[in-house]
């Protein structure tokens, strides 16, 4: 068993191939290899002569997907156990921007932005280039809103203020209090447990297990395991009475994995993601009959610092200054791409560059839309610049004081007028022109941020096997499935998408047979 784990870790694209094979197979699915579920436990003759624990729902991930769903599965009155392979809960969701995409939801009521969740819609399907599965996202659309009440009602997190992102048509996310998704993650910790969910930290899911019907009935795992270590810890058998919910999240930090699918992603590329976002418990649910989709959609946050590690603070500050401040091209001075385009266009705009480019604000821009906390921090860690002057911040980094000022002058006369005549970027009706010292810059190049791909679900949340049917007793929500936002995840809808599909798959997965 450790063997055949180890074997599955040292992944190079020939023995992904041939070892794990998911991608592969899924062409030939229907044909010659019938990998269905229960097939890598031997249609249930591996399963352990006694289990070390039971429950009815056994949740594999204590983000915002795992927690909603653990929420749902015990009021719906199933005994929950969620397991969290790192010493500490929350994965990407407590260390995220806490940015939720909500369509007509209470802010943008107050401030007059009209939504709605086929506006909602459209615009994912159109950031995903149409390769989004239209019903799962519309699922997210149609009840984001109802997911954004039920986190602050029900939940108890506190939301303060209404956001853009890049590829939105409106001002449509709503932030937490904190500018963190700790704010919502820890409020829904507290809640399920306060229902009287059971969180086992350190216990990293190896292997599912399923019984002769091919129904998911439990897992392999590794009790009192030492990320990064994986012959840590001792092997243990957990019982799922009537169901598993996979909410493991994303691969951004499995290099090996995310070179199979994009080649280009080689480790000179770093993550946005806290250290665990590997992919195993995804391959673990390939193995035992999953079907995975959209792999090789892996999406480059364009608005990280090389100037700071990790996320960053650099972020909060490029993104909200988009609409009201300029991006540049410091080798000429000039605009590149449209400041308020998708992840996709802009990270692959700076890619095709080469190097790092800019992005600034004035004294009027930054202050009204930066948290105050995020410019102090970047600036503290020498990511985000303070300068007097335009000519002061040409300098600074390098350009040509002459063609800079007069590429300000050019973006100042777009924003009088509301209209960018060359790049068609968004101008926001409070925008102002650059003009007011001083002005702010910061450096940005691309780092690997989110997984579109994943597993394959319905709209209840099910997991798809190999043969197109439900793998019975096995449910995912989050970032660990694919097909929601196609080839490119618009910024703030990861949140809702684990929120609905996270309560779905709990409630569902409360609903099994015992
Ligand atoms: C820095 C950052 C900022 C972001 N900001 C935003 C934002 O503002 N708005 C937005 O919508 N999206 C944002 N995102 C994306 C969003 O946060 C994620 O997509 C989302 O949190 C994923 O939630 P999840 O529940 O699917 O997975 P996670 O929150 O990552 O949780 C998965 C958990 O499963 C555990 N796990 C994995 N494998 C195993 C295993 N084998 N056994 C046991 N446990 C396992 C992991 O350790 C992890 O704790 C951001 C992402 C990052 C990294």
């Amino acid at each position: 068993m450790a063997d055949q784990e180890e074997k599955s870790r040292s992944l190079t694209r020939r023995n992904f191939l041939k070892t794990t094979g998911a991608t592969a197979l899924a062409g030939m699915a229907l044909g010659a290899v019938p990998l269905t579920a229960g097939e890598a436990s031997a249609a249930g003759d591996d399963l352990p002569a006694k289990w070390n624990e039971t429950a009815d729902v056994v949740i594999v991930g204590s983000g915002f997907a795992g927690l909603s769903a653990a929420i749902e599965a015990r009021n719906a009155g199933a005994e929950v156990l969620v397991i969290e392979k790192m010493p500490v809960h929350g994965g990407n969701s407590i260390i995220n921007g806490g940015d939720f995409a909500a369509a007509g939801n209470k802010l943008q009521k107050e401030q007059g932005v009209k939504d709605s969740p086929d506006l909602m819609f459209k615009d994912m399907m159109k950031a995903g280039s149409y390769l989004n599965h239209p019903e799962l996202a519309r699922m997210v659309a149609d009840h984001s809103n109802e997911a954004l009440e039920w986190c602050e009602e029900y939940v108890g997190a506190k939301f303060a203020r209404l956001n853009f992102h890049g590829g939105h048509s409106v001002k449509r996310a709503v932030q937490t209090v904190n500018a963190s998704g700790s704010e919502l993650v820890n409020k829904m910790l507290t809640k399920a447990r306060a229902l009287g969910m059971k969180l086992q930290t350190r216990t990293r899911l190896v292997r599912l297990l399923a019984d002769r019907d091919g129904r998911i009935v439990g897992m392999e795992v590794r009790r009192n395991y030492r990320f990064p270590d994986e012959k840590s810890g001792q092997p243990a058998f957990i019982r799922a009475r009537r169901a598993v919910v996979l909410a493991s999240g994303g691969f951004s930090q499995d290099v090996a994995l995310r070179q199979v699918h994009d080649p280009r992603l080689t480790d000179r590329f770093d993550s946005t993601n806290h250290p665990g976002a590997t992919g195993e418990a995804l391959l673990a649910a390939c193995r035992a009959g999953a079907m995975d989709v959209q792999m090789d959609w892996i999406q480059l946050g364009p608005w990280t610092s090389p100037d700071e590690k990790g996320f960053g603070y650099v972020p909060l500050f490029c993104e909200r200054l988009v609409g009201y401040g300029l991006m540049v091209d410091p080798k000429t001075g000039k605009r590149f791409f449209k400041e308020t385009g998708n992840r996709k266009e802009r990270a692959d705009a700076i890619i095709l560059i080469g190097h790092p480019v800019l992005i600034l604000g004035d004294s009027y821009a930054v202050p009204k839309q930066v948290f105050p906390n995020a410019l102090a921090k970047g600036m503290e860690a020498g990511a985000i610049r303070k300068f007097d002057t335009l000519e002061a911040l040409a300098k600074g980094y390098g350009m040509s004081v002459a063609d800079f000022q007069a590429q300000v002058a050019r973006w100042n006369a777009f924003v009088e007028k509301k209209k960018d005549d060359d790049l068609d970027c968004m101008i926001f009706p409070d925008a102002r022109p650059t003009v007011t010292p001083p002005f702010y810059a910061a450096r940005l190049w691309p780092r690997v941020h989110h997984t579109m791909g994943g597993l394959v679900i319905n709209t209840d949340a099910r997991v798809i096997g190999f043969d197109m049917k439900p793998v019975k007793g096995l449910f995912a929500a989050g970032e660990v499935t694919g097909g929601v936002h196609g080839a490119v995840r618009l910024g703030s809808v990861a949140m809702a998408d684990c929120v609905v599909f996270g309560r779905l798959a709990g409630r569902n997965a409360a609903k099994e047979k015992a």
